[in-house]
């Protein structure tokens, strides 16, 4: 597990077993997530595949540019997908007429998916489905060969493809609670409580090791505790300190929405779930997606630290930092 990047302004972290790389999340430019991974030593040109959380701009801001440059297939839900399709794509006028065709254009397009066995990962790459109207049929094929990356040159987005911000090499859909495999990791998405269409979390799993991300939660729900069980390596949401959101800058609103059942987990509710909830079988617990504004690094340290020592068996848990500026050192279990 490489974190390139937690926290607000943009998540990224690399998962790979000896065989099989993906990213989780592009929430940072192109160009930045290939320099993250070149001080990280991690090679983006033996990259598999990249994985959505759900469409907020700090998971997807640097997707489509990425994606493309690498040729590389995307895995969303379907309603990821499609909210990140409306969040990219500028705003057209149609006609009551033409939306009504384009809603039977997409149910007949299920249907044809359906019709097909397609369960649990589906891909819309099959050239006899019908296309949703928002795919840039001509620019399927750029990009074939695998150029060495250099940074410069690697994230302008080709000319056939700048006219559809929404197109990408391939889409596969997965649905939350059901696992899929990419190579030989074992993947299972998890719903996670959250103001987005359908975010999930992952658990991977590969050559008896398990790592997991779960970061953008409102709270920690009985399917999320399960979840993260036997983990080895836990990247884990300690968004805010209750204290600073409460006296912070944020606008009254703001803060309401981080604190709901949909928004972001606190210190104390993550060391609440390492006190009550969790195994302690990590080897490492990463702490993620810091707030900038209502956080301390050193106060979510020392929360989820107090957790552990309530439990002297779980003192063996080493706790990390994810940042926001850095990526941090690979963790190779
Ligand atoms: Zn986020
Ligand atoms: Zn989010």
């Amino acid at each position: 597990m490489t974190v390139l990047a937690s926290g607000s302004k943009g998540n990224s972290t690399v998962i790979s077993s000896s065989r099989t790389r993906v990213l989780v999340d592009a929430g940072l430019s192109c160009r930045e997530i290939l320099k993250r991974m070149a001080l990280a030593g991690e090679d983006p040109a033996t990259l598999d595949a990249i994985l959505i959380t759900h469409e907020h701009i700090d998971h997807v801001s640097g997707l489509a540019v990425l994606a493309r440059r690498l040729n590389i297939p995307v895995y969303f839900t379907e309603p990821t997908h499609r909210a990140w399709v409306r969040m990219v794509t500028p705003r057209t006028t149609m006609t009551y007429a033409k939306w009504l065709d384009h809603i039977q254009q997409e149910k007949e397009a299920r249907a044809a998916a359906v019709a097909q066995g397609t369960s649990g990962v589906e891909n819309d790459t099959n050239p006899d489905a019908p296309r949703p109207a928002f795919e840039d049929v001509g620019s399927t094929a750029a990009d074939t060969t695998q150029a060495p990356i250099s940074l410069e040159a690697a994230c302008d987005p080709a000319p056939a493809t700048k006219s559809n911000p929404a197109h990408l090499p391939a889409v596969e859909y997965f649905h939350s609670g059901t696992s899929f495999s990419i190579g030989d990791l074992d993947i299972t998405p998890f719903t996670i409580p959250h103001d987005a269409v359908d975010p999930c979390g992952f658990v991977f799993s590969a050559e008896g090791i398990r790592m997991a991300v779960a970061t953008d939660l409102g709270y920690m729900p009985p399917n999320v505790k399960a979840a993260l069980k036997r983990i080895d390596a836990l990247l884990l949401e300690s968004n805010h300190d209750l204290e600073m959101l409460r006296d912070g800058p944020y606008p009254w609103s703001v803060k309401q929405r981080v604190l709901s059942r949909v928004g972001h987990l606190s210190n104390h509710a993550t060391a609440e779930f390492l006190s009550n909830d969790y195994d302690g079988g990590a080897s490492y617990i990463v702490l993620g997606h810091l707030s900038e504004s209502n956080n301390a690094p050193e106060l979510a340290r020392i929360a989820a630290e107090q957790a552990l020592a309530n439990h002297p068996k779980l003192l063996g848990n080493r706790i990390l930092l994810a940042m926001q500026s850095t990526p941090l050192e690979p963790i190779t279990i």
